[in-house]
């Protein structure tokens, strides 16, 4: 079976913009605005000579009635799916509370995950990491989807934690 990875995080922070990337292509809408995609979308994608799935998800607001609700859509059907979770964070938003949400989720989720602090491009890298560190998920990569800084060396750990 070929490994999943699954890109999570609310609406607008990079997630399709960072799967075009991972997968080479420009199949997955990417939106000016929050929540355009909203199917999850599937890629393949390669690093370290390692192949792997790519799932794109539409994001979660947090604005859905209750974690439940919030969860029950594509975004959990996409974590329960996944080898690897990247949750997707916007550097220069810094940290929300549908972030702090889905933390909480993904902190009882028996699922390898990675906080990824998306947009660092202009922002200062101390600044803007530090609150995304109160959140006790671990490890932050800092990229810039846009233009791939920081991408090779995240996925160069993330493809060394997939089964
Ligand atoms: P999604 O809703 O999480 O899938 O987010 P998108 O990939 O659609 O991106 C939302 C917006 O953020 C788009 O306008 C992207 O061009 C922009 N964006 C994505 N990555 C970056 C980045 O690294 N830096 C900056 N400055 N903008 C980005
Ligand atoms: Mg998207």
């Amino acid at each position: 079976m070929i490994p999943v990875i699954a890109l999570v995080g609310r609406p607008n922070v990079g997630k399709s913009t960072l799967f075009n990337r991972l997968t080479q292509s420009r199949d997955a809408l990417v939106a000016n605005y929050a929540g355009l995609t909203r199917d999850r979308k599937y890629g393949e994608g390669q690093a370290e000579g390692r192949r792997f799935m790519v799932i794109d998800t539409g994001g979660i607001s947090g604005e859905e009635e209750g974690i439940d609700s919030a969860m029950a859509g594509q975004s959990l059907q996409a974590i329960q799916e996944a080898d690897i979770v990247l949750f997707i964070l916007d550097a220069r938003a810094g940290l929300t509370a549908a972030d702090e949400m889905i933390a909480r989720h993904l902190r009882v989720q028996n699922k390898k995950t990675y906080l990824v602090a998306n947009k660092i491009d202009g922002v200062d890298p101390d600044l803007a990491l530090a609150p995304f560190y109160e959140l006790g998920l671990g490890e932050i990569f800092p990229i810039t989807a846009t233009h791939g800084r920081g991408v090779k060396s995240m996925m160069s750990d993330v493809v060394a934690e997939l089964p």
